[in-house]
């Protein structure tokens, strides 16, 4: 099954680099991530989240290189994340919650987004989005965000050293 159609995106405007990241609820527990993705196609051109996060499933909505619809105003040069649910009185579960900053974690390290840049939608716009357990749980994600940057670059900085120590032993040994 497909998420997309094909005539999804259709007339959307490249985006500037994104330098943020924008956290939604989709605000009903009824959602479900095919039911936001039918409803925005009926309405805009395709589903307006960059991201959407249902039970611990990381669900790809509309690709990054397009300007999203889901912050007005600041929808150029950012990236939208939308939890599937309401988080109002509760927050997400924990594997909703790793998968969240799974996803998130790639994102900043792939733009190159600090971790002071994952914001709420109610941070830019009129909105008690994205409801207040999960938007006071933000702070959590930064550093979870944080801490798994930290291993993507000691992963990096260990695949680059691997080589080089290879050769001067061999060096060595001559
Ligand atoms: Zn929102």
């Amino acid at each position: 099954m497909s998420m997309y159609s094909k005539n999804d995106f259709k007339g959307v405007k490249v985006q500037d680099s994104p330098s943020m990241i924008i956290i939604h609820n989709s605000g009903s527990d009824k959602d479900t991530a095919l039911s936001i993705v039918h409803y925005h196609r009926s309405k805009w051109s395709g589903v307006g989240y960059h991201w959407l996060i249902e039970k611990g499933r990381i669900i790809a909505g509309r690709p990054t290189l397009f300007v999203g619809a889901h912050s007005s105003g600041e929808n150029n040069g950012s990236i939208g994340f939308c939890v599937v649910g309401n988080y109002m009185e509760k927050l997400p579960d924990e594997e909703t919650l790793a998968a969240l900053v799974r996803i998130i974690s790639i994102e900043c390290f792939a733009n190159n987004i600090p971790v002071e840049k994952i914001i709420g939608h109610r941070e830019v716009g009129n909105t008690d989005c994205p409801g207040d357990k999960l938007f006071e749980f933000i702070p959590e994600i930064r550093k979870r965000v944080k801490s798994k940057l930290k291993e993507r670059n000691n992963d990096t900085k260990e695949r680059i050293r691997k080589p080089r120590t290879k050769t001067k032993k061999g060096k060595e040994s001559k």
